[in-house]
């Protein structure tokens, strides 16, 4: 995994409290393939459809979770802070 660092503002932070954290997006194939890919491999890595979030944008990435992770990040990066 990746260390902690906001997908959007790219903030470094420190996982405190439940409203920020790792979000995971809905699969593409290309992330199915990732996680077969990996499973065959035996190899570990940080999952691209997978981003971390700070407490600025953590709330308006679980809202768009279900989203792919390509059409998700421009939307959270509409929120003007
Ligand atoms: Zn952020």
């Amino acid at each position: 995994m990746k260390p902690p660092i906001c997908a959007i503002c790219h903030k470094r932070f420190e996982l405190t409290g439940d409203d920020c954290g790792l979000i995971y997006f809905r699969k593409r194939q290309s992330d199915i393939d990732w996680d077969k890919r990996m499973k065959e491999t035996g190899a570990i890595g940080h999952p691209p459809y997978a981003a971390w979030f700070c407490k600025d944008h953590y709330k308006r990435a679980a809202e768009l979770q279900n989203l792919s992770i390509d059409r998700a990040l421009p939307m959270i990066r509409e929120i003007i802070l």
